[in-house]
């Protein structure tokens, strides 16, 4: 098959992966069997006899070895966790439900049990539970109401390597806790059960990585020791593109035709940077497929990204129907977090998604979530996942010079993102972000950013101690912007709207399709939401117009519907979820959510301007484009608004977006004189 008419070139790379010895895992055994075979197997005991006599422990070990599986595990049937639970953090969401879904199977239990996993807006536990995977960011929101996380009697830090933000958050406190229930982090005896015997509760922190780092975790922890389990990797020959790729998707796409076409049966894995990729790739992958003649075999696609439901991400694991060769699509989520069996070809864009906050290019600052290259260490993880089973290739689209100029690691999130919300929520512990005994610190001027920022938010009063609105706002699951309009919203009795919008905002996909060829149609389609005042009133006449369908249609005709709006249904279902999850809050807390704005929409941009007011921007002379109120960036609003072609005076907005412009995203105009009525406090924050 030819695809778009050329051939990808690639050259042979001068280097090769290691390859050690044979071994894998007969698929058709059973679980247990599979425990068995995996190489951390061998050091069961080891490891058993190194956590059971020290408080902190790190662990290293190649992907795929079966920490992440096997070690909580190891701790329920050694004892070592007493009656507490063993949580295990995650990165990403989908990496706690998948490996949560994994271990319930290996343990012969059903998810909710025994096994059980807690992220933002979903959790899935029982009584009985004794292993939850969970987000770090839940673990760090469990610290607000359990300072010392008695719950727990092991916190497992897994891909520490990472460095997201809230790992980060957990290792320095975790130090701290480790002292007061532990009474330090080594135990006074080094004998068996002595260090049970310091403290009524103990507790036992165990940091997993993937990578060659340990040596930092281990210092932190005062030099504790580093384990380490020897993965199976067999050689991986890589391949270089001969010239650099534009078009990364196109690139892929002619790549795994040439995979499909020309080499012998093996699962292909593709690496891009996020959804809107996948998707694509996706459905022209599957396009030529069913062009191919016959004869050849049949390809299978499998995505792979944060907001893809459960029962979709179950289909990775299923094995490969005969004479078919599958194609998982997949973000980074593939690189460390989850093994997929069964790949013998790599397919790397070289590139990923970074948050990036962006402060010295605006004053205010914002985080934008951008397209960059990956770094070395992600490109010989993403290689490696070809060898896990037998021989594999890695077809890298990028240059070998280009590899050679990529970072060697990527920097600490908390030396890259905004600090806000970790900051209020250290606030609610009454512990201050510049005192805390970290890993990397962070900057002091992303610090400053971020103090102003609550102090904007009234989430800390003039010496900076947290407010009670503050306290209100870190009790929502959400950023503490969108909790603040969900509290002003009672002020401006219009909760009911307020958190419909904010439901949309906090959903993993958009609910918008933005189909570049079928603009046009989809905007008209779209027209009958369109609310004058903006986007976010528009959010709310989607929403409302499904509920209205799903309340008489059916599953079928409700998907058909939202096809035809160009409206994401997958979003729509997570929105009110999450809807629910705030309302809930909103009970417990004695807010009434059913007040409603009726027809008068200021009162709604009214509570969302409290809460965007970092987000707000004037419109310049020009009559084109605004200037930040508090920033210097001058931006446009995004084509794809509703208020893309309106003239109003000032507007506030959900995001940046970079391309060849600064734009707006997600705009609804506001009256200036929301800006005067603020201003006056705001001038009295003293950097
Ligand atoms: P590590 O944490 O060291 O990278 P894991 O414990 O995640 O290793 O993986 C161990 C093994 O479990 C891998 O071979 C992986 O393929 C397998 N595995 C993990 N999740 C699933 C699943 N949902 N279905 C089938 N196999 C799985
Ligand atoms: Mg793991």
């Amino acid at each position: 098959i030819n695809v778009n008419g050329r051939d990808q070139q690639f050259r042979r790379n001068s280097g090769n992966l290691n390859g050690t010895s044979s071994a894998g895992s007969s698929k058709s055994r059973e679980l247990q069997e599979q425990r068995k075979q995996l190489p951390i197997a061998q050091g069961r005991e080891a490891l058993i006899e190194q956590i059971a006599n020290h408080h902190v422990t790190v662990l290293l070990g190649e992907t795929g070895s079966g920490k992440t599986t096997q070690v909580p595990q190891y701790l329920l049937e050694s004892g070592i966790a007493g009656s507490g639970i063993i949580a295990v953090t995650q990165p990403r969401r989908v990496a706690a439900t998948s490996l949560a879904a994994r271990v319930a199977a290996e343990q012969g239990t059903t998810l909710g049990g025994l096994v059980g996993y807690s992220v933002r807006f979903d959790e899935v536990a029982g009584p009985d539970m004794r292993i939850k995977y969970m987000t770090d960011g839940m673990l760090v929101r469990e610290l607000l109401s359990d300072p010392l996380l008695t719950r727990y009697s092991v916190v497992v830090v897994d891909e520490a390597h990472e460095r997201t933000l809230r790992t980060d958050l957990l290792i320095t406190k975790l130090k701290t806790i480790l002292k007061k229930r532990n009474g330090g982090i080594f135990p006074e005896g080094k004998g068996k059960g002595k260090a049970a015997a310091t403290s009524g509760n103990p507790l036992k922190v165990i940091i997993m990585s993937a990578t060659l780092d340990a040596e930092k975790f281990s210092k932190f922890y005062n030099n504790c020791k580093i384990l380490y389990v020897k993965g199976r990797q067999h050689s991986v020959k890589i391949y270089h593109t001969a010239e650099s790729q534009v078009d990364y998707v196109d690139a892929a796409l002619r790549t795994f035709f040439q995979i499909h076409v020309d080499h012998p049966p093996g699962d292909v894995l593709i690496f891009l940077p996020g959804q809107e990729d996948i998707e694509s790739l996706d459905k022209s992958i599957r396009l030529y497929a069913n062009r191919l003649p016959v004869d050849k075999m049949a390809v299978m696609t499998c995505p792979m990204f944060a907001a893809l439901p459960p029962a979709q991400q179950a289909k990775i694991f299923q094995s490969t129907p005969t004479n078919t060769r599958k194609c998982i699509l997949a973000t980074n989520i593939a690189e460390t977090s989850i093994t997929i069996p069964g790949i013998k070809y790599v397919i790397d864009t070289g590139k990923h998604k970074e948050k990036l906050h962006l402060a010295h290019d605006t004053g205010s600052g914002f985080d934008a979530l951008l397209t960059r290259d990956i770094t070395k260490s992600s490109a010989m993880q993403r290689a490696g996942r070809a060898g896990r089973e037998d021989k594999g290739y890695c077809f890298r689209l990028y240059t070998e010079e280009a590899f050679e100029a990529m970072a060697v690691s990527s920097e600490p999130e908390i030396r890259r993102t905004s600090l806000t919300s970790a900051a209020l929520q250290l606030k609610c512990l009454d512990e201050d972000i510049e005192d805390l005994d970290f890993m990397d610190r962070p900057d002091v001027e992303s610090i400053m950013s971020a103090l102003k920022s609550l102090w904007f938010l009234n989430a800390i009063d003039k010496s900076r101690r947290i407010t009670d609105a503050g306290r209100s706002m870190a009790a929502f699951p959400l950023e503490p912007n969108l909790a603040s309009a969900v509290l002003e919203s009672v002020k401006n009795t219009c909760t009911l709207e307020v958190i419909d919008i904010v439901s949309v905002l906090s959903s993993t996909s958009k609910l918008f399709f933005d189909i570049s060829d079928e603009r046009e149609a989809a905007a008209e389609v779209r027209r009958k939401f369109r609310h004058r005042s903006g986007d976010h009133m528009t959010i709310v006449n989607a929403l409302r117009s499904y509920q209205d369908v799903a309340a008489t249609e059916s599953k079928a005709a409700r998907k058909e519907w939202c096809r035809k709006q160009y409206l994401n249904e997958r979003t729509l279902l997570e929105a009110i979820k999450i809807r629910d999850q705030l309302r809930a809050t909103c009970e417990k807390m004695g807010i009434d959510w059913r007040t409603s704005a009726q027809d008068d929409e200021k009162l709604v941009t009214k509570s969302l301007f409290r809460g965007l007011v970092l987000h707000s921007a004037l419109l310049q002379p020009d009559g084109i484009t605004f200037k930040q109120v508090y920033g210097r960036s001058v931006i446009k609003i995004h084509p794809g608004s509703t208020l893309a072609d309106q003239k109003v005076p000032a507007i506030i907005y959900d995001e940046l977006v970079y391309t060849n412009h600064i734009y707006a995203r997600g705009v609804s105009a506001i009256p200036k004189a929301f800006l005067a009525e603020i201003s006056i406090q705001i001038k009295n924050w003293v950097a």
